[in-house]
């Protein structure tokens, strides 16, 4: 049997240890964090995403502040309130929740962040910092990654890793970071590659984040492989109040007796890109002592 890695556990531990800090810090009569989020349009799923985040802030006891503009803001007036935020003692990191309408440039937006205050750790230097000893602001998603890993005491060092998927968002910055911090041996796929079942099936670590559901069949792994399925797809399902559900990039029900251990969808990876979230906007609040 697997086991299966339960994200939504570590992640509430993590907000449970959060809550600890931010609890100190008042009785110290000092501020607390604060985290602000800006949004853009009426995109379903992004509206979510920030609503969780805005309750992962409620939790712990962070401020928080959300700016919601109209899908016609243009990316000048966009970078004006992205600067006001840089500029704001009062805020210790803020995000742009992505997708933006396709007028705006993410690569652009995510460059007028202040790094020290970029809590999804998408700039290029704290992107950069992966690579050296000393990280700055990581990346979120991977880094929750990294810390699913680690507090199931799943040994990286000299593994076989392959990555699925080499976005700039998960796929890059993972490999990156199971290279350097995991010191395993990385092998990074995508949608050019050749022959995918050949370096799948090689995998003591298989980490997937392409989009597809059911990508990855009982065929393509290695008995006792651990999966980290980053995978987060609507699907169509009349079966739920929603008309949908959430799929993973793995034939779950197929695939999961043959590893040792593996994330599902949802309940995996998800609830630890927000973890990282607050673990990012701690760390910067640390970092400004104000
Ligand atoms: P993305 O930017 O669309 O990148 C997808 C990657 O998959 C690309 O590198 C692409 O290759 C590769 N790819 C596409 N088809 C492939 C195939 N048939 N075989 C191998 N590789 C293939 O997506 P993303 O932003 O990285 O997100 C990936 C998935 O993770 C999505 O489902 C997203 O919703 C999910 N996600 C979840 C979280 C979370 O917190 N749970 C966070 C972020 C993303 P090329 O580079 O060659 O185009």
């Amino acid at each position: 049997m697997p086991i299966v890695i339960d994200g939504r556990k570590i992640s509430e531990d993590i907000k449970a240890e959060i809550a600890q800090e931010v609890n100190a810090l008042k009785n110290d009569g000092k501020r607390v964090p604060h985290l602000a989020i800006i949004i853009v349009g009426d995109d379903a799923p992004s509206h979510t995403y920030v609503k969780g985040k805005i309750n992962a802030c409620k939790t712990v006891g962070f401020e928080y502040t959300l700016l919601h503009f109209a899908d016609s803001i243009s990316e000048e007036k966009l970078a004006k309130h992205i600067t006001k935020l840089n500029e704001d003692d009062d805020i210790d990191g803020f995000i742009v929740q992505i997708p933006l309408p396709d007028h705006i440039s993410v690569e652009r937006v995510n460059e007028m962040i202040s790094p020290a205050k970029d809590v999804d750790g998408f700039t290029n230097q704290n992107f950069g910092s992966i690579t050296s000893t000393h990280h700055l602001l990581l990346p979120a998603t991977p880094f929750g990654i990294m810390e699913l890993l680690n507090r199931y005491e799943i040994e990286t060092k000299g593994k076989e890793c392959v990555v699925v998927g080499a976005s700039r968002l998960v796929g890059a910055p993972v490999s990156l970071m199971m290279l350097q911090d995991g010191l395993a041996t990385v092998t990074v796929c995508h949608e050019h590659t050749v022959d995918l079942t050949k370096h799948t099936r090689q995998a003591d670590i298989l980490i997937v984040a392409v989009g597809k559901p059911n990508l990855i069949t009982k065929e393509m792994v290695k008995e006792n492989v651990v999966i980290i399925d980053v995978g987060t797809t609507r699907v169509e399902d009349e079966t739920k109040k929603s008309g949908f559900r959430l799929s993973g990039d793995v034939d779950y029900e197929n695939v999961a007796p043959l590893t040792s251990h593996i994330t599902p969808v949802p309940g995996g990876v998800g609830p630890m890109t927000i973890a990282s979230l607050l673990l990012n906007t701690l760390k910067a609040y640390e970092a400004r002592k104000i």
